[in-house]
Parts: C-alpha cells; structure tokens; sequence
C-alpha cells in the first residue's frame, strides 16, 4: 500500500480543529490550560517548521457560560449569543498569552456564514488570510456567534474549518476531537468496533458510520466530521481526525506516523464551495 502517511511531512498549510470539549475541564467547566499550552507549543513548532498554520478554536460558548455562572448550555439563541461574547475575549486572551511566551504572532478572525456566501466577503477574507500567513501569523478562527443567527450558522467549527481550509487551499486539516478516529462501529458500544486509518472514498457506508455526539460542551458529532471531509477533500486537502487527549498525535501525525483516521485528497476540478454551504447538512450533495 502506498505510504500516505509519509506525504503528510510534506504538508505546507495546515489547518488545526479543537473542540471546546477538548479545552475544557468537563467537571469543572474551566479552562484545560495544560492542554492549551501543549497545543500551542505544537502549532508553534510546526510553524517554526516552515509550514503555514491557522488554528479554529471552539469554546466561546463554554468559557462564557462558566463566566457567567451557567452549569448547562442555555436553549435561547440570545443567552448563547451573550456567553460567545464573554467567551470569544477570554479565551482569544490566553491564547495570545500563551503563543506570546514562544514570540508567535496570532489574530483573531471572527467569520459567519453568511459572510462565506457572499463572493467579495470571501475573498477579502481569503486575502486576509494569505496576508497574515506573509507576517508569520497564527490566525485563531471562530464562528462569530454573537451575530450568527441559526437559520443561518455553520453552528459546528467541523464545518467551519474545512471551510476555511477550502478557502485558503490547505493542504491539510486536523481535527482534534474526543475520539481517536472513525471506527466501523461506536466503540462506546461495540467492544469489536475498530479504528479506520484511511478512507479513500466517502461513499454510503462511511457516512453511515457517524454517529452522533456525547459531549456537554461540542456540538460536533461525527456526522458534522464526515460532512467536513467531503468539503475538504473535494477542495484537494487531506484530513485527520485524532484524539485530543494526547496532544503529541497531532505531533506524530506531521513526522509521518499512523495515527487517527485519514480522509484522502480527491479534488474535484469544478470544486465551488458555495455548493457545499447551500445547503445543511453539508454533504447532501451526493
Ligand atoms: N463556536 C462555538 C463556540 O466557540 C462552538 C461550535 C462548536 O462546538 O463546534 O463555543
């Protein structure tokens, strides 16, 4: 079998997903800053290593929510919208505490939906990004949930980060969730379920196999994972998903190792985003 995994050193854009489950203390709701810290250690490293690096952080919500007292996810939009907005400054805050101890610049960008569908949106936001990439930046993304409305939300930073990673070309994106990959079955409930390490094509059978999500705080399941990766390897970028649980995956995964659930590039070459953002869910295109 060919060596996909070793392709994955030569990567030059890299886009990295972590979800609020993953920066967050379930039982407490605060902060993880060990793992923050490791995480930003690794995304510095990698850019240190010459290869441009977006980070979409999760977590707005759940950081506002404790901020503000909240013990579970309030229902109306408005409440949600309040804790992003708490949310969205502090956590942006530690992390440019935290990349600042290792002299890495970071922005944050804030995008919505709608401001994806509109064509001169986009690619101001694109040149934005090819702009910060210039200056050695680490742009932080989230989905600006304060104006979002849910008519019209990605409402999962899956969807949103394979997104971004079409808009900007990447040519890898990483999401770090609570689980180790795609298994044949939930391993949750199925002790003989096992772990996928490459899928070459997304056909019924794959989508089939996402099953929905356990988390508190993370709104993605692995239906929304799913749906990412038929956007991003349309676009001609690879994916991996891993766990979050050991950071040092998302180190091995760029030294060429076996790790999590690789979704292989099949770039279309009449790829239209807009296509993929018509409709939700995302992936009803076949
Ligand atoms: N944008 C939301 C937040 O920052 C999270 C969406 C997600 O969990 O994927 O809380």
């Amino acid at each position: 079998m060919e060596n996909f995994r070793e392709r994955i050193k030569d990567k030059k854009r890299i886009v990295v997903k972590i979800g609020s489950s993953s920066i967050i203390h379930e039982e407490t709701g605060h902060l993880n800053f060990e793992r923050m810290e490791h995480l930003v250690r690794i995304l510095t490293d990698i850019h240190n290593s010459g290869k441009d690096v977006v980070l979409v952080s999760s977590g707005a919500v759940g950081v506002g929510m404790k901020a503000l007292g909240l013990t579970r996810k309030p229902r109306s939009l408005t409440m949600k919208q309040a804790c992003a907005a708490v949310g969205q400054g502090r956590l942006i805050a530690v992390y440019q505490k935290l990349f600042s101890e290792y002299n890495q610049g970071t922005a944050q960008i804030l995008l919505t939906k709608n401001t994806m569908l509109d064509e001169i949106r986009r690619l101001n936001a694109k040149n934005t990004f090819e702009n910060l990439f210039d200056l050695n930046i680490i742009p932080i993304v989230n989905e600006n949930d304060t104006v979002s409305t849910e008519e019209l939300e990605f409402g999962d930073n899956d969807t949103l980060s394979a997104v971004i990673a079409a808009i900007v070309r990447a040519d890898l994106l990483v999401l770090l969730s609570d689980i180790d990959g795609l298994y044949t079955d939930d391993p949750a409930k199925h002790a003989d379920a096992e772990l996928i390490p490459v899928i070459e094509v997304i056909d019924d059978k794959i989508e089939s196999m996402g099953k929905g999500s356990n988390s508190a705080v993370g709104t993605g399941g692995m239906v929304t994972k799913i749906a990412a990766a038929n956007i991003v390897t349309d676009a001609g970028a690879d994916m991996i998903i891993t766990n979050a649980g050991d950071l040092n995956n998302l180190s091995r995964i760029m030294h060429g190792e076996e790790v999590g659930t690789l979704f292989l590039a099949h770039k279309r070459t009449n790829f239209r985003l807009l296509e993929y953002l018509e409709e939700k869910p995302y992936f009803t295109r076949r």
